[in-house]
This record gives structure tokens, sequence and C-alpha cells, in this order.
């Protein structure tokens, strides 16, 4: 058995970046990751402007009365510059006239009619005039190659002047769930048979990884068909990810299957509760292949540990960062004398440190326990209790 940490660099050094691909940021760009740094094509905001609606005037004391020229709207500048004496109306984000050197807020002059204001207040140069280039200077990197694309990093790109972008492409995830006894969602339940939870939680999570995922396909547990199942996958993805049936069973037809295929095993077993069981491999063409315990807890911390970096990783992205890197045990948790526990926590802070709260009873089928959740808490291997309050590392929980 190897580490979780082993095991999971063994996942990330077998892996290479997929290729890149141009996509318009209207249509594609939300959830890929960047795979060329974005510049600004020019200054952010491209020209000085006002913060305020009011007057754009010179610099000066209060009760000074100014003559109004002109008006300075969004999108339309005045078409003449400011003299002394002047006053140029100006709406928030308008240009500046050239000349005026300060924005006197409407709410700080008394208006005359339309013909002249009196300041109210005194201004000094530069009030209330956001500067050109304060947000952004032309040709400085406003994002980075690597960077998740959410909705504010794609605004940033809009801003600086961007209409498409370079991107990973995304990988194509195929999920093959094995088990004679699974059945799809809301079909009755003959006798032994159970609903394949798997199937969405894992096509779910991988779409949420940015991968391109089909429906789950379920394989019955025949050496023949797993085969020719994993075959079909491997032959339209990048990454093929199977549950169950990945023991050494009598009905447990994925290793044999793989090795028949010619996928190259990197390891198996990992001293991991819940997630032993989890195989991982190289298949002839550099996909990568995921054998992932059947139970669903099991099934969703293996992946959220190997998969998860996987796809990020496949796509130029750091590995997912769980919301803090530890927190203390709220409660006693018994510790396992040869495998790291990965416990299901909710975290809660407070006053004090984050405390972490395991999410109930911890058996790798019970899938509640995944309700709920804010984390993975690594309750490193060792005998008797680990005490409330001691500090455990945290690990992102795939949601
Ligand atoms: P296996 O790894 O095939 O031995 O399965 C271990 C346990 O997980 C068994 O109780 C299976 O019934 C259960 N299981 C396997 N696959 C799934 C699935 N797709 N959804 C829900 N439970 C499953
Ligand atoms: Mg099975």
């Amino acid at each position: 058995m190897i580490t979780i940490t082993q095991a999971r660099e063994r996942v990330v050094d077998a892996l290479s970046p997929l290729d890149t691909e141009t996509v318009t940021i209207d249509d594609a760009a939300l959830g890929r990751v960047l795979a060329r740094d974005v510049r600004a094509a020019g200054d952010v905001p491209p020209f000085p402007c006002s913060a305020m609606d009011g007057y754009a005037i010179i610099a000066g004391e209060a009760g000074r009365t100014l003559a109004i020229v002109g008006e300075s709207r969004a999108g339309t500048p005045s078409a003449r510059p400011l003299a002394d004496g002047e006053a140029i109306r100006i709406s928030t984000g308008a240009a500046v006239p050239p000349g005026a050197t300060a924005v006197i807020p409407q709410e700080n002059v008394l208006a005359n009619g339309g013909q002249t204001i009196d300041t109210a207040g005194a201004v000094a140069p530069g009030d209330n005039i956001r500067g050109a280039g304060e947000d952004m200077r032309a040709d400085t990197t406003v994002l980075s190659a690597g960077t998740p694309l959410g909705p504010v990093e794609l605004g940033a790109a809009v801003a600086a002047g961007v209409g498409t972008l370079t991107v990973a492409r995304r990988p194509r995830v195929a999920v093959l769930c094995t088990g004679d006894e699974l059945r799809a969602p809301g079909e009755p339940l003959g006798p032994g048979e159970i609903h394949n939870s798997n199937a969405p939680m894992l096509t779910g999570l991988a779409t949420r990884a940015g991968a391109l995922t089909g429906p789950a396909q379920r394989l019955p547990d025949d050496r023949g068909a797993t085969e020719a199942g994993i075959a079909a996958a491997l032959a339209v993805s990048d990454v093929v990810i199977i549950t169950g049936g990945v023991s050494v069973g009598p009905h447990d037809h994925v290793k044999p299957a793989l090795s028949t295929l010619g996928v190259r095993e990197l390891f198996w077993s990992v001293a991991l509760q819940p997630g032993k069981p989890t195989w991982f491999g190289v298949a002839p063409g550099a996909q990568l292949v995921f054998g992932l315990p059947g139970n669903p807890v099991s099934a969703v911390v293996t992946f959220s540990l190997f998969v998860s970096p996987a796809l990020a990783g496949l796509q130029g992205a750091p590995a997912p960062r769980p919301p803090r890197p530890d927190a203390q045990l709220g409660v006693d948790v018994r510790r396992n004398p040869r495998r790291d526990q990965a416990v299901r926590v909710r975290l809660e802070s407070g006053d004090g440190p984050t405390r972490a709260f395991p999410t109930g009873a911890q058996g790798s089928h019970i899938l509640t326990s995944l309700l709920g959740a804010d984390a993975l808490a690594i309750i490193p291997t060792g005998e008797g209790r680990l005490p409330a309050g001691t500090t455990v590392a945290l690990e992102a929980l795939a949601r």
C-alpha cells in the first residue's frame, strides 16, 4: 500500500497537459482553464473619467460662479475643452474634458437655472477623477495561464480588451459503473439490487471539474463485457473512471480486463479509508484509467483525492484546494492502525480556531455522510483515538 501523497504524485507524474484551443468569451470560456496569459490591450479605464455625476471644472476654492458650457456623457465626450471660469456637466464614467482638473459632485453645487453653478465646496486637483490605467495598465498581465475562468475572470478579460481566450481542451471523461446489482434512477429494485448512485455523482463531479462527459455506462459483472466496455471508452476518452469490480472477488473483472487491454498499472491499493482498493494506470494511448471502489463514499473520496487533481492537471490548473489547510478536531476520532482516514467533516468557524466535526457515521456505504460536508479531514494512521483539539490536515472534497 502506498500513501495518499505517493498515490497522488504518481497520478500527477503520469499526465501531460492537454492541447489548447481558442474560444470566444461569450460562448465557451466559462469554467475553462486559461492556457495563455491575458495582457491588457490598453489602459483600463482607457481615459481619465468621472467618478461622480457633477461638473468638470478647474480645481479651486468654494464660492465660485462658473458658466456651464457643455456636457460630457458616458460614450459621448464633450466636443469642447474647458477654460477658466467654466464648468462642463459630466456623468459617471464620462471622459473628463481637456483643461478640467477635477469633478465637483452635483450635490456640492448650487445650479442656477442651467446657465451657471455656484461651487459650494472646495475641490483639489484630481478630485473625483479616475485616472487612465488605474485598474489595468496597458500590456501588463491581468490573468495568468492556469487560472480557472469564472465569471469574474471573464469580466476582467473583457475589460482588458480581449474577445477570445486560449484555454485547455476539456478532458473527455467516460464513467463506467460495474455491477449486476445496479439499477437506473427510479427503477424498482428486484431482490439484491440497488440504485446506481455513483453514476450521477461521478459524471457530475467530472463535469464540474471541467470535463466533457456523456451518460455513465453500466457494465455487468462479466469479463467479456467489462473488457469491451473499457475498450470502447478508451477509444473516445482522455480519462476513464470505472467504479466497482476492482477488488479480487470472483466477480471483479476490472483488473484482468485492464491488463488484457495493455493498461499499465501504476498503483493498486492506497493506505486510505475509505478507498483502499483504488487502481490507477495509463493506457497505451496515454489515457488515464482510474478504478475506484464501488462504495459510493469511497468513490467520491478517491475522486476527490486522485481524479480531481488529474483533471485539473490535464487542463494546466493547480489541484483544487480545501477551504483551509487545516482545522482542529471538534470531537475525538478513533484512528485506523493501518490506513489514513479521510473523514467527511463540517467546518465551524467561530471566535477561536476553525473546528472540524465528522458528518455522522463514516462507513463507506453511508452516502449521507457526504451531505453537508465541507472537506475531508485526514486522520493519520495510528492506535487509539485522536483527541478533540488536535490539528488535522484538510483535503478538498469534490462537490
Ligand atoms: P465492488 O467494489 O464492486 O465490490 O462494490 C462495493 C460495494 O459498492 C457494493 O456494495 C456495491 O453494491 C456497491 N456499489 C458498486 N457500484 C455502485 C454504484 N455504481 N452505485 C452504488 N453502489 C455501488
Ligand atoms: Mg461489484
